[in-house]
């Protein structure tokens, strides 16, 4: 029973932290500050008053659109506010002897993959400041915290499929930026060995398929390309959130 209070004490906190991711996604692209100025309608610069500020709800009681100009505000902001909610009560309950410094840990990670994962997808870009930090931190804190990777297992796998990809991306400029190498080497540092592979294979499986789709749907030229970053971080959900399964269920297959 307190496990399950405790996990919905962590999804409210998620949707707090959704609320600032959305500033996040919104202006680490433009280059503007995540602290100052205070949230405000993009459209008429109406500043956010507390009310307009609660994470989903505001969104409910303004009926999705901004109070002063009456500008729409896109679903994705309650979106991403519930989704980050769900992620952080389902890490709480599905890991509920984490020490709290470790469960920060994987929150930072979950989040931040989030963020980068709509980036991504909105600029093609995987911002050095979210992917540099990701990767500091992932091995930093292995060499400090019970996260069940060592310090030197976590280094090692940031190096070996971070550098694997980067080699993918020297000699498949087009198919591969800098961006992904990057993203990958922290997933592994947080992921550690066999997880980050399994990540990168659903990363990849789900790619291709949905690059398949969307040359039969759009007709587009493969060079119009989708970016990769949504699915890197769908494989690393994937594998946070169920990899002892699949892990087990491929070696029963044996
Ligand atoms: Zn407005």
């Amino acid at each position: 029973m307190d496990e399950i209070i405790m996990s919905l004490f962590w999804g409210i906190f998620g949707l707090i932290i959704g609320s600032f991711l959305n500033v996040v996604i919104y202006r680490v692209p433009r280059g503007e500050s995540i602290v100052k100025p205070g949230s405000h309608c993009t459209q008429c610069n109406h500043a956010l008053k507390a009310w307009e500020l609660v994470p989903v709800l505001s969104f409910i009681a303004l009926r999705g659109q901004c109070h002063s100009c009456g500008t729409k505000i896109s679903w994705r902001y309650p979106g991403v506010e519930l989704l980050t909610g769900l992620l952080f009560f389902l890490w709480a309950w599905r890991n509920p002897a984490e020490p709290l410094p470790v469960l920060g840990l994987h929150f930072i990670l979950l989040a931040v993959l989030l963020a980068l994962a709509l980036i991504d997808w909105d600029t093609m870009r995987l911002p050095d400041v979210l992917t540099l930090p990701l990767l500091t931190i992932g091995i930093g804190s292995s060499f400090f915290l019970p996260m069940g990777l060592s310090g030197g297992e976590s280094l090692a796998s940031a190096i070996g499929a971070g550098g694997a990809f980067w080699l993918i991306a020297k000699i498949y400029p087009q198919g591969m930026g800098l961006g992904d190498v990057k993203l990958i080497a922290g997933m592994g540092a947080f992921l550690g060995f066999p997880n980050i592979l399994l990540a990168l294979f659903i990363a990849s499986l789900i790619g291709s398929i949905i690059g398949l789709l969307w040359m039969v749907i759009r007709g587009r030229e493969f060079r119009a390309q989708i970016p990769f970053g949504p699915f890197l971080v769908l494989g690393a959900y994937a594998t946070l959130f169920g990899g002892d399964c699949l892990i087990q269920a491929y070696l029963t297959l044996f």
